[in-house]
């Protein structure tokens, strides 16, 4: 059961939908707030808010305070510098800053080779995919064999005498819910730039970036009870002092003159413009809360709802569950109804049972191109997708095992 006091932090889980008790399964596209982080972001406007880094009144310095602070723990978080953290958007901008810095600064050129997985997000796919084609970098894939997308050892083993100049891989699928195993990346690519893309992984699990080895690791914090626009990159200090900005303005300058201009030091070099200041400070309670929460204890929780949910769910028939089945697959449940569009699936679910599920291609079509592959039921582009964060229960999931069931025996 929900503990009293975790109920009473997210006011939304009191809300009725269609007159029933809202059930709140989309956390893997964006997470509940606490009252803790809403509260914060007004006491921050009211009382320190100013903008950072150039004033030296006292609203400003303090401001400026609490967003270096704010740097400092999730530093401390992830085991890193505080100059190696960097504020972004999101996970989007994060990944977006790499790679064109990469190739602004002459690191990835024409003819190097960069692997993407193809479990990726829109996000961590696109850019490397599209500028390909503007820089004549090449681009290759890590296809997973398994079950129904599936990432296999073998699959990233394969490319292993490649020397990829750059490896840009998910910790853990929003499609599927597969964890991979970071671990091993280094050890199969010792040689390669790697970017973790975290917006999935680091919510449920804090790995730090420098003792598995990785150079970039981005997320954002709206999947981890933060606000929206905020995310994390973290860079390794000796790339990311080599590589040119991704945006030019305020803020990333040491010195401008006529003829050209030199750069602040890190991560001022990164952040151009006035950033998220009172987003990116409330994001720091967030950090908190399940730090006090403790990331074990939400791991242990969320591990439970979901193997509970593949167990269920696998027992009703026509219901195609995507992903390894295994302990591999973590917070995140995606499935289709043998002959109901997806689509009409969310909205009855939502419509009769107050059930919130995304519906769609969860900004991965390669990914549901393989899935699509292995299918034994004709789907169309999408899945039905329940995720499952710190607030939910195992009552939640019963809901929507009974909910799918019903959807099912209507359309029968
Ligand atoms: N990567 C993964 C694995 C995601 O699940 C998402 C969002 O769903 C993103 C990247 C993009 O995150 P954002 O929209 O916060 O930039």
């Amino acid at each position: 059961m929900l503990s009293t006091g975790l109920y009473e932090d997210f006011p939304t889980l009191k809300m009725k939908i269609n007159g029933k008790r809202i059930v709140y399964l989309d956390s893997a596209a964006t997470t509940l707030k606490p009252k803790q982080v809403v509260k914060k972001l007004e006491e921050f406007y009211y009382n320190s808010y100013a903008n950072v880094h150039r004033a030296v009144h006292t609203l400003a310095v303090r401001a400026t305070t609490e967003l270096e602070e704010t740097r400092e723990e999730f530093a401390e978080f992830l085991g890193v510098f505080p100059q190696e953290i960097i504020f972004t958007s999101g996970t989007t901008m994060a990944i977006n800053l790499v790679v064109m810095s990469l190739l602004r600064s002459g690191i990835l050129k024409k003819d190097d080779l960069v692997l993407v997985s193809l479990l990726e997000h829109h996000a961590n796919f696109v850019p490397w995919l599209r500028l390909s084609k503007l820089h004549g970098y090449r681009i290759d894939f890590i296809k997973p064999s398994g079950r129904f997308g599936t990432l296999e050892m073998d699959d990233l083993l394969k490319h292993r005498d490649k020397n990829p100049k750059v490896v840009a891989i998910t910790g853990l699928s929003n499609v599927t819910g597969q964890r991979i195993p970071v671990e091993e990346l280094r050890n199969v690519f010792p040689n390669s730039i790697i970017l973790l893309d975290g917006a999935q992984l680091i919510p449920h699990e804090p790995v730090k970036p420098k003792e598995i080895g990785v150079d970039f690791l981005a997320f954002s914090l709206h999947k981890m009870l933060g606000p929206t626009g905020v995310g994390v990159l973290y860079g390794k200090r000796e790339l990311m002092e080599q590589m040119e900005p991704f945006l030019y303005g305020g803020e990333m300058i040491d010195r401008v003159s006529l003829e050209d201009v030199t750069f602040n030091e890190l991560p001022y070099k990164f952040e151009a413009g006035t950033p998220n200041i009172a987003d990116i400070v409330a994001s720091r309670e967030a950090l908190r809360y399940l730090k006090e929460t403790g990331f074990d204890s939400v791991h242990e929780k969320i591990e439970q709802l979901t193997q509970m949910a593949l167990k269920e769910m696998m027992k009703i028939g026509g219901v195609e569950i995507y992903g390894p089945l295994d302990e591999r697959q973590h917070g995140i449940v995606s499935f289709n109804v043998k002959g109901i569009h997806p689509h009409d699936v969310a909205h009855i679910l939502d419509q009769e049972f107050g059930i919130a599920v995304r519906s769609g291609h969860h900004c991965a079509q390669p990914l549901m191109s393989i899935l699509k592959e292995q299918s034994q039921i004709d789907f169309p582009n999408s899945t039905c997708r329940a995720s499952f964060y710190i607030y939910n229960t195992e009552e939640d999931v019963k809901i929507l095992v009974e909910g799918v069931k019903k959807v099912k025996e209507w359309f029968s």
